[in-house]
């Protein structure tokens, strides 16, 4: 098995180096021919409107919408570029549709840029998970085919609301924060047995 982490823009290092730490074949994808030898993407968080950028004028877009088979994992930018809308993003910014969600970019709030949680995930035992969100988009919509696998409780000010955070539709996984920058690699593993059930 060999995973491809999208290494345009964003923290797809540190994504490489967790996928190493399990043992799996890692490669980086800049160009379309990157697709060519992968069973498997990963989107990185980074800014999602430059990676939406770079996806076209590096001819990846368009690659990518032919290989429809490709079981694909985003973390924060990366489930953004996985959602079928976005609320408040740039007329001009670009978004595959894998995931029947919809997002708002920065949701969270701008003041509070970060903040860490531990969760519960369906499918990543024991629990909890540490969670770390870095301006990371809210999940404000879910169709029915989506799975929603965790929740955070957040306190929105005006109101508490529990916001799913992990989603995964049929092949298609993504999670507001940041997995790649904890030591818990259990939902990238979570996502390799997705690959193999491919
Ligand atoms: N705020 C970024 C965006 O909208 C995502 C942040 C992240 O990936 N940590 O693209």
């Amino acid at each position: 098995m060999q995973i491809g982490v999208l290494a345009l823009q964003g923290d797809f290092l540190e994504h490489s180096e967790m996928l190493d730490s399990l043992g799996v074949k890692v490669s980086t994808v800049r160009l379309p021919r990157d697709l060519d030898s992968i069973d498997g993407l990963i989107l990185p968080g980074g800014e999602s409107t430059t990676i939406s950028k770079l996806l076209e004028t590096s001819g990846l877009k368009e690659a990518l919408l032919s290989r429809t088979d490709l079981p694909v994992f985003g973390t924060c930018a990366g489930l953004i570029l996985m959602s079928r809308s976005i609320v408040d993003g740039r007329d001009d910014q670009f978004s595959f549709g894998y995931l029947d969600v919809e997002v708002r970019r920065n949701g969270f709030g701008r003041q509070i840029r970060s903040f860490e949680a531990d969760i519960d995930v369906e499918g990543v035992s024991p629990p909890p998970m540490k969670a770390v969100f870095i301006r990371a988009p809210v999940i404000t919509g879910v169709d029915g085919g989506v799975e929603v696998l965790g929740r955070v409780v957040y306190d929105f000010g005006d109101r508490g609301e529990s916001v799913p955070v992990v989603v995964r539709q049929g092949s298609y996984l993504a999670s507001a924060f940041h997995p790649e920058l904890t030591s818990d690699s259990r939902l990238h593993r979570y996502f390799l047995e997705a690959v193999v059930e491919a």
